[in-house]
């Protein structure tokens, strides 16, 4: 179904990436109502309404949808309850299939080698029994990972055989959740893949881009990866295979380590814009958050085709405050998010740098 310009976007989630989206579809011609519990929400000073509630709120939850003609979401830790919950009233998209599938890192895990899409060696873990078992099965080299709720590297341990954990302290630093011990990949560099897809079926995907993190974190993204063909057409391959298994309706974001031997193995899927394909707001002929819009609304996908190479760097906590310094750098094109309060750490903006030919 179609939602033309002049239709009200419900967002699910009040952060950047919900900012970003209520610009983009602003522009053409939308109206955006943001729901979340977070007080200070990015998003809801760029939209028509905030709605400050709980997930699990039904009565909110039944103003939202009086509100909107169509729901997408932010953050894919939405609570699939209040998804279906808005789903027997209005277009979800992506639906609780998707989330059900990439909420859960077991899940998503099984469904990428059901595909045959590697990933790292994984086990289930839900306790010390389980993840001695895994440390023998998989080696001592790996990282344990909540099933859930997990992002930039929290809710992780990192076991290395140089500098061992007991397998008792590692259960307890993640207060006994279920989680999964992942084998630890040597990988050569870390890739990613954004593809659109909208309900009539019409698929579009960005070119891959490097990542580079640090702590675990995003800092930096080059647009497009240098890569050989046979890669970039495999990644692309990979990203697109799960978007159309998944009858995904939206985005879809595949982070992926590229092996030394040229292998690619999928490490996480987010079914939402991403970090890494901010870049596209200032280098590609449609911006992600722009493609997300026109996924959703079913009309025709724009064209992620690269105006020319760039990098993207967050700016976490106060490299913010270098803001006037890159206002003065004449390829720099400059993002701030508006969080009031500055914290170590915190995506408090990012900077584009375009490197014409
Ligand atoms: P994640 O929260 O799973 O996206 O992990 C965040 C970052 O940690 C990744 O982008 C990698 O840099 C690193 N990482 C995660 N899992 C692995 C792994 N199995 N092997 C090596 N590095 C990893």
């Amino acid at each position: 179904m179609r939602i033309p310009p002049g239709g009200t976007i419900g967002i699910l989630g009040g952060g950047q990436l919900g900012r970003m989206t209520a610009m983009a579809a602003a522009r053409l011609g939308y109206r955006c109502v943001v729901f979340g519990p977070e007080a200070d929400a990015p998003a809801a000073d760029v939209a028509a309404h905030h709605l400050q509630a709980a997930y699990d709120d039904q009565a909110a939850l039944a103003d939202f949808i009086a509100r909107v003609d169509v729901v997408t979401l932010e953050w894919e830790n939405v609570p699939v309850a209040a998804l279906e919950r808005l789903a027997r009233a209005r277009p979800v998209r992506p639906g609780a299939k998707v989330l059900e599938v990439t909420q859960d890192r077991l899940a998503e895990k099984r469904f990428l080698n059901g595909l045959g899409i590697p990933t790292a060696p994984f086990m289930p873990v839900d306790d010390a029994t389980d993840l001695g078992a895994a440390l023998a099965a998989i080696g001592s080299n790996g990282i344990l990972k909540t099933r859930r709720l997990g992002y930039d590297g929290k809710g992780q341990v990192r076991l290395d055989p140089a500098t061992p954990t007991a397998p008792e302290d590692a259960i307890a630093a993640l207060q006994g959740a279920p989680a999964i011990l992942e084998g630890f990949v040597d990988f050569a560099r870390e890739l990613s893949v954004i593809t659109a897809r909208s309900p009539s079926g019409e698929l579009r995907s960005f070119p891959p881009v490097e990542n580079r993190h640090a702590d675990q974190v995003l800092i930096e993204t080059i647009a497009p990866a240098e890569l050989p063909v046979d890669v970039t057409a495999a990644a692309l391959d990979i990203a697109e295979r799960i978007a159309r298994t998944l009858a995904l309706e939206g985005l879809l974001a595949v982070e992926m380590f590229l092996a030394a031997d040229g292998r690619l193995l999928v490490n996480e899927l987010a079914p939402r814009p991403h970090n890494s394909g901010h870049w596209s707001l200032d280098a590609a002929g449609v911006s992600q958050f722009e493609q997300l819009v026109r996924a959703i609304c079913d009309l025709p996908l724009g064209d992620p085709t690269p105006s020319c190479p760039s990098t993207m760097r967050n700016l976490l906590g106060h490299a913010v405050d270098a803001w006037p310094e890159i206002l003065a750098e004449p390829s720099a094109r400059l993002h701030l998010y508006g969080k009031r309060e500055i914290r170590a750490g915190r995506k408090m903006g990012h900077v584009t740098r375009l490197h014409p030919g």
